[in-house]
This record gives structure tokens, C-alpha cells and sequence, in this order.
């Protein structure tokens, strides 16, 4: 169980009352005295690239392994409050109420497993390794964690395994656990509802490994849990943007007879049809959201709305190039805990700029780890004086396609003359059709810091639904986080669809765009 959990003795609490935030004091003082209440040999966090947690942050004794066996917490507590008493002389109500514990997991999948759900080639080499980034952020409210992770997607039954994890590991509710793939290609899809669909069929084990799954999950919420003792205060927020070159451009173009077409991929620049095309509809800012403890910089978030993907299909596990960029950007300062997560980019990709060479993908690392410094250099740094928590369910409609239907879902699916491939497109199919009938909703977080807002998006929706979440808050700072529950696959508005907009991966029907724009004015625009 979590510290505030622990028993705390009658002679405590009125202090602890009065002092009014035990877990703020509970957290300042493990990262003040750190070798505090442990012996023995440290928790090890999981691999961490750059490990920055083992410089900077302490890690928790293992359970059980405190010299203080019964009340140590309390007593770390009780002893760093007169130590604050005493060393600052003034009221402690001018401390934060806020604070943010990171964390970082290793979340590589191994040698032969399927990247991206369906593809043929299964994961032959680790170019470099993947990880789960995130952060709790405490308060006088329930915990709310984001993790952002470097896998293609997580949908249905794993995308509820993955939140409830999280939620227990930090004390919180399963409402306020934000998990988004950043969507790599060559990086697996996890979804444990279409597994079993699998499985039935005998195809156990080819859309993802179980058994990798579960360790690593276990692994990420370990993670959770260990960063909780060792959170920074948090007073400011920091907001800086700034314009990326040559990175994004719309799957959209018009061929020479004027017909509309959504065919430009991540790689297509080797075509000088879509090498010169229009650049078309994107966000062409990369955004930075930061969290200080006075003029100290904790943590960095950068988002930006694009297909992260330079090159896919040959099974060389890779972060890619905004996995690169943010390593990059991570050793420019080890105190600085960088994470990026990835937009709403279910039409954007880097294919007006990239033909899936190795010379583009580092001009897309460069180009990305620019944006990175020029939005740091832009920050704006303000006193947090505010947070709020909003969240609402979208209800989509499934795709009223013949090819979608329950029972060609399911012939395809037991059909063993198909490929493995289209019956696992199938079976991942069914699982959210089995949802949707199910009448499980989607939710739409958002997290509200006043002149900044973040919002996590479902699938792979299109940028033009985070250019209308902008609009909705014109003055304000608006974060548009994608690729959380991916059920849905593409999300695209009403005029790609009146444009005839169809793929392998896409499930929700026409329409969705008004529940979208609904659900958004809800968790946007404060009642
Ligand atoms: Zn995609």
C-alpha cells in the first residue's frame, strides 16, 4: 500500500494536519536525505537509457527493507517538517500543493514478434530500445498519470489492462490514468481482446507475446509505484512552442486530374508526385509543456502532430526519429526529464520530406530536436495556481461496411485458406465491434492548468480535430495528445469522409465527427 495508507500514531497528526500535505513533505524529504530508512541493496529501476533517475532521483527501499520497520514513514515525515520549520521560518502554507514523480520503463518487445499488428516481418533486430515514459502528478486531488509509450498501439481489453495497472500502482482512478502510444511502426499493437479471438482460432501468441506483455506491464506499473517516494515540488508551469521545418505534411493530395486522394505515406518522397505536392493541413507547431519547482525544470513534454515513422516493415525495432530526437534532447540536460508524445496525426506524415532513407531520418532527428530547443528557448514560465480534471465518453458508432460486419468479421477470421495477417485484422475488427455492442464508451481527458490544457485523443485521429480543439481555446495553450484507446484506427472528419476516405484501418462510421466536437466543448470549455 501507498505511504498515506501506513498507520501514523495519535501524537502525529495534529502536526500533520497543520502542516496539511504529508505526501508533498513525505517526497521533498526522500529526495533531501537518500540513503533515508533503507538498507540493503536499492529497488533498481527498470532500464533506463539514460539514466537519469540513478543521478537524480531516489529510488525507494524495497519494501520490508526499512530500519524502521513500523512507523519509519511517519517519523521521516514528522523529522523533515521541523527540519522545513526550522530552515525556512515562515508558514509552510506557502508550499506547493503540487508535485510530480517520473518514471521510465523499458518496454522493448523481443526478437520475432509482430510489429504494428499486422505486418509480415516480425521484429528481427532492436536498432534501439523502446521505453514508456511518464509522470504522476500529485495534489490535493487523486493522482493523474500520463505515460507515453513507444509502441504503435494499445486497444480495448489491454488498453483497460494498461490503465487499470497504472491507476493501482499510483493510487488513483483508472478516469484519470493517460496512456498514449506514440504509434512507431516497427513496434508492436497490444490488444488482448483480439488475442483471445485469436486464440480461439488457434493463432494464439501471433499479434503480440502474453508473456512478454504482462512482465513489461507489471514492469511499467512497478515503475509507477517506485517514483511516487521521490517526487519534485511543483510551482510553475511552462509553456514554449515553436514552428518545425520540413517534418509533417497531409496524407491528402490532388492528383493532375484534380481527383482527391489520401495515398501520401511516411516514405512516399521518393516520389516526386507527393515530394511536391502541397504541404496541406498539418500543425505546424511543436508544443513544450514543462514542469518547474522554482527555476528548476523538472520535466519537458513535447508533442507534435505527426506519423513518427522514417522508415517501417523490416523489422528493425526503433523509437524512430522522435524516440531519437528525444534521447537527443535528453543528454543536453540529465535533470531535465524529457518526454514526447505524439499528436492528433491520423492524416500527417513526414512523407512530402522523407523517402525512407538513412539521410532523412537524421534530417528528421535534427529537425525535430530543433523544435525541441527553440520551443525550450520560447518558455513561458507562470505559477501553477490552478488544476482541474475533466473527462467525458465518446460513443462512436463501428463502420457500417459490408467488410465489417459480425459475421464477415468472423468468417474471415476462421477462414484458414486467408493470411494470418487479415485474420488477425479481423479478429482486432471484432474485438471493438463486440465493444461498441457492448456499449463501452471511450474517454476524452483533459487535464485543465488554466492557461494550459491537455487532452488525450482516441486512435488516429485526424489533425483537423486538434486544430478545433485549439479554436475552441484561443487564448489559451491547448496540447492535443493522441493515439490513446486505438480501437477506432483513423478519426477523420466528415469532409474526408464526404471525400470517400476508406482504409484497412478505420472502424468508426461516418458521424463521428459531431460526437468529437461534443465531447471536446465538454472537457474544453469550463461549465
Ligand atoms: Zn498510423
Amino acid at each position: 500500500m501507498r505511504e498515506e495508507t501506513e498507520p501514523v500514531p495519535p501524537w502525529f497528526l495534529s502536526l500533520g494536519y497543520a502542516i496539511g500535505n504529508m505526501r508533498i513533505s513525505l517526497v521533498t524529504l526522500t529526495s533531501v536525505i537518500p540513503a533515508w530508512g533503507q538498507i540493503g541493496p536499492r529497488h533498481e529501476p527498470s532500464l533506463n537509457h539514460l539514466d537519469f533517475e540513478s543521478s537524480l532521483m531516489v529510488q525507494p527501499a524495497k519494501r520490508g527493507t526499512s530500519i524502521f520497520p513500523h512507523y519509519a514513514q511517519s517519523i521521516r515525515t514528522f523529522v523533515f517538517c521541523c527540519f522545513t520549520l526550522l530552515m525556512s521560518g515562515s508558514p509552510l502554507h506557502a508550499a506547493s500543493p503540487y508535485s510530480l514523480a517520473r518514471f521510465s520503463a523499458d518496454v522493448t518487445i523481443p526478437l520475432g514478434h509482430r510489429c504494428m499488428g499486422v505486418l509480415p516481418t516480425k521484429s528481427t533486430s532492436i536498432d534501439d530500445p523502446l521505453y514508456a515514459h511518464g509522470f504522476v502528478l500529485l495534489g490535493p486531488e487523486e493522482p493523474i498519470v500520463l505515460c507515453a509509450v513507444d509502441w504503435c498501439e494499445i486497444r480495448n481489453g489491454a488498453y483497460d489492462q494498461w490503465r487499470e495497472a497504472l491507476a493501482q500502482a499510483a493510487g488513483t482512478t483508472v478516469e484519470r490514468v493517460l496512456v498514449s502510444s506514440l504509434h512507431q511502426h516497427d513496434a508492436p499493437v497490444i490488444d488482448s481482446t483480439a488475442a483471445q479471438l485469436l486464440a480461439q482460432v488457434g493463432l494464439e501468441g501471433e499479434l503480440y507475446d502474453e508473456e512478454f506483455h504482462q512482465q513489461t506491464l507489471t514492469a511499467v506499473a512497478a515503475a509507477v509505484s517506485a517514483c511516487l517516494d521521490s517526487a519534485h515540488p511543483i510551482t510553475h508551469l511552462g509553456i514554449g512552442q515553436a514552428t518545425v521545418q520540413k517534418i509533417a505534411s497531409n496524407r491528402r493530395v490532388i492528383d493532375s486530374g484534380g481527383r482527391v486522394n489520401y495515398t501520401r505515406g511516411s516514405r512516399s518522397g521518393g516520389n516526386p508526385v507527393y515530394r511536391e505536392a502541397e504541404v496541406g493541413q498539418i500543425d505546424p507547431y511543436l508544443k513544450t509543456l514543462s514542469f518547474w519547482n522554482n527555476d528548476q525544470p523538472v520535466l519537458a513534454l513535447h508533442c507534435y502532430a505527426t506519423h513518427p515513422m522514417s522508415t517501417y516493415g523490416k523489422g528493425k525495432v526503433s523509437s524512430d526519429f522522435v524516440g531519437l530526437a528525444r534521447n537527443r534532447r535528453q543528454l543536453d540536460d540529465a535533470k531535465i526529464f524529457q518526454i514526447y508524445v505524439s499528436g492528433c496525426s491520423g492524416d500527417v506524415t513526414a512523407g512530402k520530406f522523407n523517402d525512407g532513407s538513412e539521410l532523412h531520418r537524421k534530417q528528421l532527428i535534427d529537425r525535430l530536436y530543433k523544435a525541441m530547443v527553440k520551443a525550450w528557448r520560447d518558455t513561458k514560465r507562470t505559477p501553477i495556481d490552478q488544476l482541474a480534471f475533466r473527462n467525458t465518453q465518446l460513443q462512436f458508432r463501428f463502420h457500417p461496411g459490408k467488410h465489417l460486419t459480425h459475421q464477415s468479421l468472423r468468417n474471415t477470421l476462421e477462414d484458414t485458406e486467408q493470411t494470418v495477417e487479415k485474420r488477425i485484422l479481423a479478429a482486432m475488427g471484432l474485438a471493438s465491434r463486440q465493444r461498441v455492442e457492448a456499449g463501452q464508451g471511450i474517454d476524452l481527458p483533459c487535464i485543465d492548468f488554466g492557461l494550459a490544457q491537455l487532452v488525450l485523443f482516441p486512435g488516429e485521429t485526424f489533425v483537423a480535430y486538434q486544430l478545433l480543439a485549439q479554436k475552441l481555446r484561443p487564448t489559451s495553450f491547448v496540447m492535443c495528445l493522441g493515439y490513446g484507446e486505438c480501437w477506432p484506427g483513423y478519426i477523420p472528419t466528415d469532409a474526408n469522409f464526404d471525400e470517400h476516405f476508406e482504409d484497412n484501418w478505420l472502424w468508426v462510421a461516418p458521424g463521428s465527427e459531431q460526437r468529437l466536437r461534443t465531447a471536446l466543448q465538454k472537457v474544453l470549455i469550463q461549465p
